[in-house]
């Protein structure tokens, strides 16, 4: 008998298994796929090992301004794959070591609920696990839509397209979400003509105006074509067909609308676990189903599909299943979006805070107006703070331009702790930094800039 079973080892169950462990509890940790889900195997970690080749080729692009001449710039794509698949197994034999050296039980196959306390695990172990509590972090899948069948071949999802080991001469994506731009980014500096094709009338909708905008004018300079507001209909015969306009020719396509919670052949129904007809497991603020003793964590639950927050979440349930009592909040959750350039995002964007009733303003600063960033040639994008002009309090947070995606765990920092403009205009930033530019834009949300003219002349 275990104490804790976790179903999955994403960044939301094997954080789960070992904060379990390190209390002292045994604890089984199942997982049919490969060891680290989604985010470890065809997500976060193969993106950004590919988008890491990306920015050396725009780097090299832009060497001339630094003085530097370079010859003809060629490189080869299968040994940016070869070193995506080493950069993922060797992460992967890391994870297995610090799972083994917190002394948790690794079960290989897949778990189905017998009832709410026992788990029939079928695969390379086969067994009958029992155990007090259960967490279910299984995660999510491309979702799959009958009008854009994938065979890998011409259409691809986002885990498919990580298999290439040539480049297509043009890639058309269907959704302009942030899976879709980061493919976007990753293809155009490898030189393949890029087509977004986005229905909303925005890429990146979710992030605010001034991201979306910021993003889609450094694509268009990019080479890539954002078309927004155009309804794929389906693909075949070497194009998309596209409502109320021409097909669309391309030779490759990338299906990338979104995803699929996976929560069937689980079992849940002989558990008792409630499930949503979308596949959501509903649950509370401590993570816990509608079954006590019973949680689930990370994209399963349909919050925000990101590993941090399946991992946050993951150690909220773990402290709940172990007697400890604990609670999730998403107030201050930082998102990054690894296009280039980068875009990061925490809170509240302006027009969030002031459908929500703020006094809302923001203080934007240019990283143009920035010394370390001219410095560096990285002079693309801004820092922009949301804050409330009654109380002061900083609400969120976005920011797009070269470390973006370190940036923002300032503002992650300030907004978990609820800090004010004046918290943020009183610390020391060192200079020359790009963090220099919360500070600026802390300054001009107050109206009193420094690095940067004031609204309105001081002596008029
Ligand atoms: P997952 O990581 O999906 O893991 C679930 C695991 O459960 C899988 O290994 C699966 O095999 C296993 N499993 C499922 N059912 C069973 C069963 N019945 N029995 C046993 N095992 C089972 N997020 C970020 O924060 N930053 C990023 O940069 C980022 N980039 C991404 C890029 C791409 C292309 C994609 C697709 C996703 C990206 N994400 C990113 C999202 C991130 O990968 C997910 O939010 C995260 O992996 C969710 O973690 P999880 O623990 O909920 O589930
Ligand atoms: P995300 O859910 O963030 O991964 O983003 C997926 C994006 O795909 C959303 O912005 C959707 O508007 C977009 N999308 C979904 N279906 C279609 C479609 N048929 N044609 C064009 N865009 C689509």
């Amino acid at each position: 008998m275990f104490d804790l079973a976790v179903i999955g080892s994403g960044p939301g169950g094997y954080i789960a298994a070992i904060k379990a462990a390190q209390n002292g509890k045994k604890v089984a940790l199942i997982e049919k796929g490969h060891l680290g889900g989604t985010c470890l195997n065809v997500g976060c970690i193969p993106t950004k090992t590919l988008l890491a080749n990306a920015a050396v080729m725009q780097k090299i692009q832009h060497a001339a301004e630094y003085g530097i001449t370079t010859g003809p710039v060629t490189f080869d794509f299968g040994k940016m794959k070869d070193r995506k698949d080493g950069v993922v197994t060797k992460i992967r034999k890391s994870l297995e070591g610090l799972l083994q050296s917190n002394a948790i039980t690794i079960l290989r196959g897949h778990a189905e609920f017998m009832s709410p306390q026992e788990l029939k695990v079928k695969g390379q172990e086969s067994c009958l696990v029992y155990a007090e509590k259960i967490i279910i972090a299984t995660g999510s899948e491309p979702l799959d839509i009958p009008a854009f069948p994938c065979d890998h071949k011409f259409v691809f999802n986002s885990t498919s397209i990580l298999e290439l080991t040539a480049l297509p001469k043009t890639l058309a994506i269907i959704g302009g979400g942030y899976i879709g731009c980061e493919f976007a980014s990753l293809y155009a500096q490898l030189g393949v003509k890029v087509v977004i094709l986005e229905a909303l009338p925005a890429l990146v909708a979710l992030q605010g105006k001034a991201v979306s905008e910021a993003l889609t004018a450094a694509f268009k300079k990019q080479g890539i074509e954002v078309r927004t507001g155009v309804f794929v209909e389906g693909v075949g015969a070497g194009a998309v067909q596209l409502k109320g306009e021409p097909p669309l020719a391309c030779d490759a396509v990338l299906v990338a609308v979104g995803r699929k919670t996976v929560s069937e052949g689980l079992g849940l129904e002989k558990a008792g676990v409630v499930v949503s007809d979308k596949g959501v497991v509903g649950v509370n603020t401590k993570m816990e189903t509608n079954v006590p003793g019973i949680y689930a964590i990370g994209d399963v639950t349909g919050k925000m599909m990101l590993a941090h927050v399946a991992s946050h979440q993951g150690l909220i349930a773990a402290a709940n299943a172990i007697g400890q009592e604990a609670y999730m909040h998403y107030s201050a959750v930082p998102a990054v979006i690894f296009t280039l350039p980068e875009i990061a995002t925490v809170g509240l964007t302006l027009e969030q805070a002031q459908e929500a009733g703020y006094q809302a303003a923001v203080g934007k600063f240019p990283f143009a107006a920035l010394g370390k960033s001219i410095a560096t040639l990285e002079t693309d994008g801004f820092a922009q703070v949301v804050l409330d002009k009654k109380s002061g309090a900083i609400l969120g947070a976005q920011v797009v331009g070269a470390e973006a995606s370190a940036l923002i765990a300032e503002m992650a920092l300030a907004i978990a702790n609820e800090l004010t403009v004046e918290c943020l205009t009183d610390t020391i930033h060192a200079h020359p930094t790009v963090a220099e530019a919360w500070l600026e834009a802390a300054l001009i949300g107050n109206d009193t800039p420094l690095n940067f003219p004031p609204k309105i002349s001081p002596r008029r």
